[in-house]
């Protein structure tokens, strides 16, 4: 984890809006000809397809829940050798295709609602 946080998101963000987000032309392994990223994420994604890593999705998360960027499961070794944290997914947790973005400082609250969504959701225990 670094310093730079560059989520400009704040609690009322919300979530799929497309004014967070920003239309990027997609790259050349992609099939679809824009992909939308959200603002906060630019920076990073671009990053990563400009080396290789294909992206499979990714969220900032707004401030309000765990941030993640997914990539193919076989980019793996790229990712923590790019100094990536793998994110644990209460979907599956062998799952190794999911990572926090490194300029994307995770506060309490983010945690919190992370875990709540899960528990809500029935896959995990989870008492406050
Ligand atoms: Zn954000």
């Amino acid at each position: 984890m670094n310093d730079n946080d560059n989520c400009i998101c704040n609690i009322n963000t919300k979530f799929g809006s497309w004014e967070q987000t920003v239309k990027l032309k997609a790259p050349k392994w992609s099939s679809k000809e824009y992909i939308w990223i959200d603002k906060c994420l630019v920076e990073e994604i671009e990053h990563l397809w400009d080396i290789g890593i294909i992206t499979l999705g990714c969220c900032c998360g707004h401030k309000q829940t765990l941030p993640m960027i997914n990539v193919e499961e076989q980019q793996y070794d790229k990712m923590i050798e790019l100094g990536y944290t793998l994110l644990t997914n209460p979907h599956g947790k062998d799952r190794k295709d999911s990572f926090y973005p490194k300029t994307i400082i995770i506060e309490p609250q983010m945690v919190e609602n992370h875990i709540r969504s899960y528990y809500n959701v029935g896959l995990l225990n989870y008492k406050k």
